[in-house]
């Protein structure tokens, strides 16, 4: 259910994230022209079009580094408005927190 969702990262995992993305987005900068392809398709993927502007490049090379993240998932239920935190990264069970 849209608007429901969402993570919590930890600072630690918040810091490593930002590190990898400012990595990624370095290199990515720092590519000649004759590298760039390659190097896109090594990350993105064969089948990436090409010719995208260097704004949606980055937007989805910053998305593929928070989806390889370390994050907990967390869950707002609409009917109670309870928060949720998963209790593993496999989201099989939920630990639920009431407002006071
Ligand atoms: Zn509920």
């Amino acid at each position: 259910m849209p608007g429901t969702s969402g993570v919590l990262l930890q600072i630690p995992q918040l810091q490593s994230l930002e590190e990898r993305i400012a990595a990624t987005l370095m290199e990515f900068a720092s590519l000649s022209e004759s590298n760039r392809n390659t190097w896109i398709a090594e990350r993105l993927g064969a089948h990436y079009p090409s010719g995208l502007a260097f704004h949606e490049i980055a937007r989805d090379l910053v998305s593929l580094e928070i989806n390889s993240a370390e994050f907990s998932s967390t869950f707002c239920c609409p009917a109670c408005g309870r928060l949720a935190i998963a209790a593993s990264p496999e989201r099989v069970s939920w630990l639920f927190f009431a407002p006071e």
